[in-house]
């Protein structure tokens, strides 16, 4: 599962290769640079320490030499460029060279730090582009299964996750090694048994130091969730103070606290042992390695003479800058995980598929022609819960008026969710003009309904925006046409901008009836044959109940209509009445049938509707 992550998602950031490749180049010079910079710095140091007639010497001596090591080739080659006639001219030549070699570098290190944020940036935008517009094909189940929480979380921490740690892999897998490579060839290159013998003494005391850092990690992370139980512990009693007094426990909630209090002192007390220790280890073992090095290097240049004092100090500069890049690739694994983790959750999203699909060359239809039938349709939630809906059949003839009707839990709303198949009915079938919903173009079938959900949801938007919404051909014209069939235009006229006045969360707040025609005119903007009406039950002062009322009235004229009912007018209006309860049709027919013979309709008319 994680080898596949890590292979999707470089296969993610090799769609931007353009860029790695810049980053490539740069790596590569600023590596190059980097070691130039110790070397000339060498150079300087040496310049400055020894008598510059030495180095004319040494230089003529390798000038003489018939076989050269790389070492000599390279000394050879930077005392062509640095070497001068005197000391002083070779000392203005050196700054100068360290100057350019230093603004090399770090432009290079500029050259490969932007264009990896131009990576990562990219990345992560078109990630999150991707999953969100995932997001938008998956069928209504899958939100019902997972809380908007994770999914936002997914959405924002874990794609910011793997913007993090690929940050740090890009700098520490592309980099570093390619530094470490370089570092240690020129090191070999100088003095093949002092590399070896500085090669053998890193890794061990590299070792020590990274497993006293992990433990300090550990323990520090312990320490935190310590503390996270003592937070809890502190807003559980605070809370439920009363029950404490009232039990007259408060000793035994002291107690209690104070072994917790004791326990984080104990681990971060050991946690600071460790990291107070830690530093005076590693820096005591890399002045031990120094020294012998010292001591075996010394010797050569002493005694042995078999490497001169310039190339051991040019070893030792090298050595040193060796550490940096060797430390930072310690904890890449870990990061490394910690991106895979959240590319695992992204990618088991994406991989998610939709459970509400076209299938191959589907009907595109553009009306409601003759009629709706629900055929025998059974419904549950998951595969083997209670029926929500059992057996059902009806049928709606085209321009009728279907009101359903009901006690909470009865499955309405599941009813009227399967027309525009926000889900599938788990047996029997639905039909438009004797067509199979399932072989109907999803677009096609939902552009033929406009629905009116309970909770009205309007968008930070112009109120033309929002009746408009998502249709940016609208005419103005249709816009205001809708608005009033919806009895709403009377009141957009009254606002501060007309149809231009912003609404929502950072405009003028309307009430819960003017809402709610705003939404009734974006359900018709389109004209659609068929309306799905969810009256909502929310209480509106009468004022508004008449408006909205009426707003309805008109939406019934020369559309088909199913609506789940809550108001006296709309059950009258109905041409059938569908009494469900518990997932079946208990009874149906017109009010006057229905309110005349006993049964659920009837007592439930005298709850619902008569006040
Ligand atoms: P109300 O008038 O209160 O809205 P309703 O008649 O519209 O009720 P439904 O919302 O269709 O009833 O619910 C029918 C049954 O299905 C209820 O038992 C409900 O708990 C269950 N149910 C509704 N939505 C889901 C869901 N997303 N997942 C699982 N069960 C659900």
């Amino acid at each position: 599962m994680q080898e596949s992550s890590l292979k999707r998602l470089s296969r993610f950031v090799f769609t931007y290769w353009p860029f790695l490749l810049l980053s490539t180049f740069a790596a590569l010079f600023y590596v190059v640079f980097n070691s130039a910079s110790v070397w000339v710095t060498a150079t300087m140091i040496n310049n400055i320490l020894i008598d510059f007639n030495d180095m004319l010497v040494d230089n003529k001596r390798l000038l003489s030499l018939n076989e050269l090591s790389m070492n000599d080739r390279l000394k050879l080659y930077s005392n062509s460029i640095l070497l001068k006639d005197t000391a002083i001219d070779t000392v203005s030549t050196v700054c100068a060279a360290l100057i350019f070699i230093f603004a090399a570098k770090n432009i290079s290190l500029y050259i490969k730090n932007i264009s990896l944020s131009v990576v990562q940036y990219k990345l992560i935008r078109d990630l999150r582009n991707r999953l969100y517009a995932h997001f938008h094909h998956l069928s209504l189940s899958y939100f019902n299964k997972n809380k908007s929480g994770k999914l936002t979380s997914v959405l924002v921490s874990d794609v910011d996750n793997i913007k993090n740690s690929l940050t740090q892999i890009f700098q520490k897998l592309f980099v570093e090694p390619l530094n470490i490579v370089f570092l240690i060839s020129l090191l070999f290159i100088i003095s093949k048994k002092l590399a070896v013998i500085a090669l053998l003494i890193i890794p061990i005391s590299g070792l020590i130091i990274f497993s006293v850092a992990s433990s300090i990690r550990r323990r520090a992370e312990r320490g935190q969730a310590q503390l996270a139980g003592i937070t809890s512990i502190i807003t559980e009693t605070i809370s439920s103070i009363r029950i404490v007094k009232a039990f007259a426990t408060k000793f035994f909630e002291i107690n209690r606290f104070a072994k917790e209090t004791q326990k984080y002192y104990k681990l971060m007390l050991r946690k600071d042992r460790l990291s107070f220790i830690s530093s005076p280890i590693s820096e005591t073992l890399a002045a031990s390695i120094a020294s012998v090095l010292l001591w075996v290097g010394a010797r050569d240049v002493l005694v042995n003479q078999s490497i001169t004092s310039e190339d051991f100090l040019r070893f030792i500069l090298l050595l040193f800058s060796l550490f940096r890049p060797l430390k930072s690739l310690g904890n890449v694994v870990n990061q490394l995980q910690n991106g895979l983790a959240s590319a695992d959750r992204i990618f088991a999203i994406m991989d998610t598929k939709s459970d509400i699909n076209d299938i191959e060359n589907p009907y595109n239809i553009s009306d409601l022609n003759e009629k709706i039938s629900f055929n025998n349709v059974s419904f549950s939630y998951e595969k083997n819960d209670k029926k929500v809906l059992d057996n059902i059949s009806f049928e709606i003839k085209k321009g009728e008026v279907i009101a359903l009707v009901g006690p909470s839990g009865a499955g309405k709303s599941t009813l009227v969710d399967l027309l525009p198949r926000f889900y599938d009915a788990s047996g029997g079938s639905i039909e438009i003009d004797n067509k199979n919903l399932k072989e109907i173009k999803l677009n096609s079938l939902r552009s033929l309904m406009g629905i009116v959900t309970q909770e009205t949801l309007l968008f930070d938007d112009s109120i033309r925006g929002n009746i408009a919404y998502g249709a940016e051909t609208v005419s103005d014209k249709k816009i205001e046409k809708a608005a009033i069939a919806a009895n709403a235009h009377e009141f957009i006229l009254n606002l501060p901008d007309g149809y231009n006045t912003i609404i929502g969360e950072n405009g003028v707040s309307l009430s819960g009836g003017q809402k709610q025609r705003i939404a009734i005119a974006r359900a018709i903007v389109n004209n659609p044959p068929i309306l799905i009406l969810d009256e909502a039950t929310s209480s509106l002062d009468s004022e508004s109940e008449k408006h909205v009322q009426l707003a309805i009235e008109n939406l019934m004229n020369e559309r088909t209509v199913v609506v789940i009912a809550h108001r006296l007018s709309t059950v009258h209006n109905a041409n059938k009445i569908l009494v469900i309860d518990d997932g079946k049709i208990v009874q149906k027919g017109n009010h006057k049938e229905l309110v005349s013979t006993n049964g659920l309709y009837k007592e439930l008319h005298k709850m619902q509707f008569q006040t």
